[in-house]
């Protein structure tokens, strides 16, 4: 969705807001998509002399197998963003990712904050914090308790054992 901005750059304008649906439903994971539908962005735009500030708070919900155990989970995350958009950099690119060029007083809002959450994904996903994922050698899913399996132990320990 392209967002005209120049009244926003022509003149100092209060805080407004608008809210936006973002699209995930191309976003997979061995084959399969990681976002329930319904993601959605509450965005306030803020016009600076010569700028436009955009503060984003952004809503969205993932569904995929945990990390450790497998199991199919469901988790609602929600993130701030925030992006200065000017028409020009004037004196060079300054640093930071912040800065958004907007030649032409328009930008693809929605496509600038499906970026930001992309980038922002959870490095870590799991069913629960302390979950205890599967059995390395029967592959029971130690959440649901204890395996059969006997505790490793160590040979060296054993011939320890033996000699007390
Ligand atoms: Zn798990
Ligand atoms: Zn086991």
């Amino acid at each position: 969705m392209i967002v005209d901005l120049k009244r926003f750059f022509l003149h100092d304008t209060p805080w407004e807001t608008m809210e936006l649906d973002l699209d995930f439903s191309e976003v997979e994971e061995l084959g399969r998509p990681i976002f329930l539908p319904g993601a959605r962005a509450q965005v306030e735009l803020k016009g600076l002399a010569g700028s436009v500030s955009v503060k984003a708070h952004v809503a969205y919900t993932l569904e995929k197998p945990c990390d450790r155990c497998g199991a199919l989970t469901r988790k609602t995350y929600t993130g701030t963003f925030t992006h200065i958009l000017v028409r020009e950099f004037s004196g060079g690119e300054p640093d930071g990712g912040e800065y958004v060029l907007v030649p032409d007083c328009k930008v693809d809002l929605a496509g600038l904050l499906r970026e930001d959450v992309l980038l922002d994904l959870p490095w870590k996903f799991l069913c629960r914090e302390d979950c205890k994922g599967l059995c390395p050698r029967c592959g029971k899913n130690l959440n649901e308790g204890p395996c059969t399996c006997s505790p490793e132990v160590d040979p060296r320990m054993e011939a320890l054992r033996e000699l007390l």
